[in-house]
């Protein structure tokens, strides 16, 4: 495990109020202190002056069943070189493709893998065919008996309600995913946007601790009401303890959705990508384009930072592990240069806002071994970044 100080960068940890210039010493894996200056007395130093410098990422809602889920991307390339440490897969997967997902992905992983299992036996396979329009795949059996072999590495149940994804199966996936959870007693994540089922008859099944993923988004039965107000249904499942995701993704987040909330004091209580290779290559591109996209909507850096570290690791209660800086946890931590300059962000409606400064992800700690992005990730840098 590896030893590690990381000299002189500017060090933002929401969990511990830390924000200004710092040293952090890693020892045998683990974060052992921050303090304005740790002489290296012979061990492996990497300079971050001028930089940025978070707890890794952790990202709720994410998909790298890659070559075989249609979703999948690459976990190192796509995230790890990002700046994400902890990546959580939400329902690629199924009962009867789990066991490959795991062997083949989430147990080599160097980086934290976590995942939820999809309510479908298959999960998400086929591009074009949901997932729920054929009803013999909703297996409850099988995923709580998968779920009971695999609960190391799953957080809970997930089931996607779009209507191009149930088609006439109705509230039937729902009730199926429920009735898993529930027998499990663990979280469900529910997938909305345009559901064939209103949003209060969803949220009213919801207990707390599940989570509503693609809250902001911008297409039918959303949040807010006919006239833009917050429905009072979204504030009271706010209020019993259910957490509102952003996973942009490709249809899911619309600044209009965000900034009608924001000015009604609704609040996302996490930033997650919904990465998958349907918005790779725009709206989402990776999470520090997401991060820069929260800062030009007027987020403080600081707060941007806590809803890409913090909340998650909390809600996955690995607080004191994940997604902080504090002595004992692992030493995962993000570096990224803030580019300044003038960058248009795009949403998943083709909306645009213009925004000042740009985070790019310029090295990756892991355990306490420092990591560079390769040659390929340099060139999609160049692009996004251009
Ligand atoms: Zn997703």
């Amino acid at each position: 495990m590896a030893d590690l100080i990381i000299r002189g960068g500017y060090v933002v940890d929401p969990s511990q109020d830390i924000e200004g210039t710092m040293d952090i010493e890693i020892r045998g894996g683990r974060v052992h202190r921050l303090a304005p200056h740790i002489e290296p007395r012979g061990r492996p130093t990497l300079n971050a002056r001028g930089r940025i410098v978070t707890p890794g990422l952790v990202d709720l809602h994410c998909h790298f069943f890659e070559g075989v889920s249609h979703y999948g991307v690459n976990l190192e390339a796509s995230m790890l070189t990002r700046g994400v440490t902890t990546a959580v897969d939400t329902g690629s997967a199924g009962s009867q493709t789990f066991p490959a997902f795991r062997s083949g992905f989430l147990d080599p992983a160097r980086m934290t893998t976590r995942a939820f299992l999809n309510i479908s036996a298959g999960g998400l396979l086929i591009d074009g065919l949901g997932e729920n329009i054929d009803m013999r795949a909703l297996r409850v059996g099988d995923a709580v008996d998968c779920y009971r072999a695999n609960r190391d590495l799953l957080l809970g149940m997930k089931v996607r309600l779009s209507r191009n994804v149930v088609e006439r199966s109705g509230g039937k996936p729902l009730d199926a995913a429920l009735d898993a959870s529930r027998t499990l007693r663990v979280p469900l994540m529910v997938h909305v946007g345009d559901t064939p089922d209103s949003l209060p008859k969803i949220l009213k099944k919801l207990r707390p601790g599940d989570v509503l993923t693609h809250a902001f988004h911008g297409r039918g039965e959303g949040i807010l009401d006919r006239r833009g107000r917050v429905r009072r249904a979204v504030w009271e499942a706010r209020d019993r303890g259910i957490l509102l995701d952003v996973a942009h993704g490709r249809a899911s987040f619309s600044f209009d959705t965000l900034e009608a909330a924001m000015a009604q004091g609704l609040m996302p209580g996490n930033l997650s990508t919904d990465l998958h290779t349907h918005c790779i290559n725009g709206p989402v591109y990776d999470f520090p384009s997401l991060m820069s996209k929260f800062i030009a909507l007027g987020f403080p850096l600081a707060e941007v930072i806590r809803l890409s570290t913090q909340t998650a690791a909390a809600w996955l209660g690995m607080e004191g592990e994940i997604g902080t800086l504090r002595p004992g946890a692992r030493g995962d931590v993000a570096i990224f240069r803030l580019r300044e300059g003038r960058f248009v962000f795009t949403d998943s409606e083709g909306e645009r806002r213009r925004g000042s400064r740009m985070l790019e992800a310029t090295r990756v700690v892991l355990g306490g071994e420092p990591l560079r992005p390769s040659g390929k990730d340099k060139r999609r840098l160049a692009r996004i970044f251009r």
